[in-house]
């Protein structure tokens, strides 16, 4: 039998449907359009970038391998690594250190200092543990390779505002979001330093790009709207970082023929808050991980399977030679918050 309140009931779905599609529009459109298109030739530039960032990817997941409190000496030899090739373009590098199951964790800092606007800093950091049983050539080696690099290219050119480069310690299980992550260590120091953070990037399993689709896949309802390929880089934030998401994602589409994707998302859906900018979030600092979708994407994604064969450097270094020229744009910019 039917029952009466059907059409009723069918009314209040719709417009609840429509609601929740018209808030996540609202989100979810971003400035420009995402490059869709053959690549345009690699450049020396770009194979000697691509050349750069598959040997630290070798070395930290090939070489050193499966790296975290539970392979303290592998833990001990990526930061000391990460410290030497930091050391080696010139830096004066620091450590922050604190204890963790009476095991001294670190994470390693490198600035260049702003011409113009000292105070002011933009952050890029990136996590160097691995999770339990991977070699993390993916998550988070990619991350980390892009940082080092990026330091590197920023180390004889400093921009208007100063430049953070951060390894950290300790994000994924069982630290992942509890204050035993390095970065929330960073992020409250910081806080408590008074230390003017204008926007944190936050590096995050950045290597792997597939251009077959179904691809991608997301948590839902984000499948209905976004890309079933997984060729494009996303910039993802929680509502509260709306304005910095559209910015970036801006000058990345101005920047750079790449495919690109922004999500300003509630903090809750599966897989926005889950890196180090939840960390920074915490503290009140502006914060956009930079991220190939990871898990949605990834079937790799936290085993023993990712392996640096599965990264495709090529692109990498195309999202790391955008990503050079976003800091660059936003670092020299004139106003500390978004436009
Ligand atoms: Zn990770």
């Amino acid at each position: 039998m039917r029952s009466p309140n059907l059409p009723k009931l069918m009314a209040l779905g719709g417009l609840v449907v429509v609601a929740s599609a018209a808030a996540c529009t609202i989100m979810i459109r971003m400035p420009g359009e995402s490059y869709q298109g053959p690549l345009p030739p690699a450049t020396d530039e770009l194979r000697a970038l691509e050349q750069e960032l598959h040997s630290y990817v070798q070395t930290l997941a090939g070489d050193i391998g499966e790296r975290n409190l539970f392979h303290y000496d592998k833990f001990l030899t990526a930061a000391e690594y990460i410290r030497s090739t930091l050391a080696n373009v010139g830096y004066e590098v620091q450590r922050q250190t604190y204890e963790v199951k009476g095991k001294v964790c670190e994470n390693i800092e490198a600035e260049v200092l702003g011409t113009d606007r000292p105070d002011e800093i933009l952050l890029i950091g990136a996590h160097y543990d691995s999770v339990q049983g991977s070699p993390g050539a993916n998550d988070n080696g990619t991350g980390v390779a892009a940082m080092l690099a990026l330091a590197r290219a920023f180390r004889q050119s400093p921009l208007k505002r100063t430049l953070r480069f951060v390894a950290f310690a300790n994000e994924e299980p069982p630290f992942f979001q509890t204050d035993d992550m390095g970065s929330r260590h960073y992020a409250q120091r910081s806080k408590q330093r008074g230390e003017s953070i204008v926007l944190m990037f936050s590096l995050e399993t950045i290597g792997y790009y597939s251009d077959n689709p179904g691809s991608q896949s997301y948590p839902p309802p984000l499948n209905f709207v976004y890309p079933s390929t997984g060729n494009f880089i996303a910039f993802v934030s929680n509502t509260e970082n709306e304005r910095w998401v559209r910015t970036v994602i801006d000058g990345f589409r101005q920047q750079v023929l790449f495919p690109s994707e922004g999500a300003v998302l509630w903090g809750w859906i599966p897989g926005v808050g889950w890196s180090d900018h939840w960390a920074f979030w915490k503290e009140g600092f502006p914060a956009v991980m930079v991220t190939d979708t990871a898990l949605f994407r990834y079937p790799a994604y936290h085993t023993a399977e990712d392996t640096p064969d599965k990264v495709n450097y090529e692109r990498l270094a195309r999202v790391v030679s955008g990503m050079q020229r976003v800091i660059t744009t936003i670092a020299n910019q004139r106003d500390s918050a978004p436009p």
